[in-house]
């Protein structure tokens, strides 16, 4: 078993949530308590179990009394939209006041059978949105072959009173119904349809949506992911989603666990929210360190203004650590491809404590990146790029724009120098690191390929870059 497909990749600080199955159906008769048992110890630490009708709902919420870690969403179907009336809606209401309700759902639009008619259909999708907006409770929304009416009718209701939030569970549309729906706030939530080897186009949205929207589920007992692909579904399996998930986006298994389990965690208000920032945090097989949340510039691009999580990680610090903080917090270097200075900030506004950890870190046998906006020698008033020489092996510097005029536009720079002393310090960077990268973000103003052209006059031939809201 290699390290990506290992369940205890998730035991330790990272865990997976199931957050859409039907634990309350009759397939799970016969060895529920085996199948949560088989859950918890594949890493599934929290469970959303929903209903699907009234019945359903009452009987997810039996479940969800008697484990902790479950969770139940109250709902019905659009399949049965033909039979819900005045009742129904009180049915729901009253369980939607139960502590263990965390969601309205499941409910939406099914056009593929049609069990309902579309107008009905569409009624009681309304009601289960109102219910949700007079809750404060999540939505989670069934659509299928219903791309048009589900948005129309979602939009209707965020433009009209900020504030609804949900999620399209098993996500099956194209990537247009994807970008709208994070627009809207919405989160995306992937099942066994993404590990199924004929899903390249499931594949490419899930590879693109933003770190910070995206979800999985199993929706047992349906939809079982590869390789267990026809067999009934449950929530241990959940862990196969992941694993697709991490292959698709370049990221680990754990790194994958982790952002989809924060989203859970965040929209659902189950479990407990960091409430720290870390100091150090593996992506991928690097571990970057967070040493400031200060920075000089102001790009309209920074996702420090956006929220405080990175790759499910929280960043925003309290206090800005010591070296020796930083120390025991790497560990052994070795034990990771490199070492990367980095924020939620401008890592350079502390270089005393940089020069000290990277210090520390070559003579522990580590590599080092210092990730900065180029403004280190301006910040500190002189050329610190000799003192770094031999503690640093690659930088990869900011240069975000082709000149000054759209540097200072996307950047904000504090100092009034900042792109001047940028291109300094990345032609002395050049001639102190082995491996120098410049990036860019991609967004309106870039010239990416001006921007790759003064790089290489400046000495570097690698500009990377960045998508717009993506980072690590
Ligand atoms: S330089 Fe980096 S940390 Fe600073 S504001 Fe810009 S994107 Fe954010």
């Amino acid at each position: 078993m290699n390290k990506k497909s290992d369940t205890s990749a998730y035991m330790n600080n990272d865990f997976l949530v199931d957050t859409h199955c039907h634990l309350d159906m009759s397939q799970f008769d016969a060895d529920r308590p085996g199948v949560l048992e088989r859950a918890q110890a594949a890493g599934v630490r929290h469970i959303i179990t929903v209903g699907s009708g009234l019945q359903s709902s009452r009987a997810a919420m039996e479940i969800a009394h008697s484990h902790d870690f479950i969770y139940a969403a109250a709902g019905v179907h659009p399949h049965d939209a033909k039979d819900f009336d005045g009742g129904s809606l009180e049915t729901l209401t009253a369980l939607a006041k139960d502590i263990k309700t965390v969601a309205i759902g499941e409910t939406g639009l099914d056009y593929h059978y049609m069990h309902s008619p579309k107008e009905v259909q569409i009624e009681v999708f309304k009601r289960h949105i109102e219910l949700a907006r007079e809750t404060g409770l999540p939505l989670i929304v069934h659509s299928r072959e219903a791309e048009k009416d589900t948005l129309r009718i979602l939009n209707e209701y965020v433009h009209a009173e900020p504030g609804l939030k949900g999620v399209l569970h098993c996500f099956s549309g194209g990537m247009e119904m994807a970008e709208e729906l994070v627009a809207m706030g919405f989160y995306i939530s992937f099942a066994g349809p993404v590990t199924f080897k004929k899903s390249s186009a499931l594949a490419g949205i899930a590879a693109a949506v933003p770190d910070e929207r995206i979800l999985i589920e199993t929706d047992a007992p349906y939809l079982s992911p590869e390789p267990l692909r026809g067999n009934r579904n449950e929530p241990a399996y959940v862990r196969y989603t992941a694993e697709k998930i991490a292959q698709l986006r370049g990221i680990t298994a754990s790194d994958a666990a982790r952002i989809t389990s924060v989203n859970a965690l965040r929209l659902f208000g189950i479990g407990e929210m960091p409430g720290e920032g870390v100091i150090a945090y593996p992506i991928r097989e690097g571990l970057y360190l967070n040493i400031t949340n200060r920075c000089t510039n102001n790009c309209s691009f920074c996702v420090r203004m956006k929220g405080d999580f990175v790759k499910g990680h929280m960043l925003r610090l309290r206090r800005e650590p010591s070296a020796r903080e930083l120390e025991e917090a790497i560990g052994d270097p070795k034990k990771y491809s490199e070492i990367v200075f980095c924020g939620y900030g401008e890592p350079l506004m502390r270089l005393d404590v940089v020069k000290e950890v990277a210090k520390w870190v070559k003579e522990k046998g580590g590599r080092v990146r210092i990730n900065t906006n180029g403004q280190g020698n301006l910040v500190n008033g002189r050329d610190i790029l000799p003192e770094l020489a031999g503690l640093v092996d690659s930088f990869s510097i900011s240069l975000d724009a082709q000149d000054e005029e759209t540097y200072r536009k996307l950047c904000a720079p504090l100092h009034k120098e900042a792109f001047g002393a940028l291109l300094a310090f990345i032609s002395g960077a050049v001639k102190c690191a082995p491996d120098v990268q410049v990036t860019v973000v991609e967004t309106e103003g870039v010239d990416v390929e001006a921007c790759r052209a003064l790089a290489g006059r400046l000495g570097v031939k690698n500009l990377r870059v960045r998508k717009l809201d993506v980072v690590g």
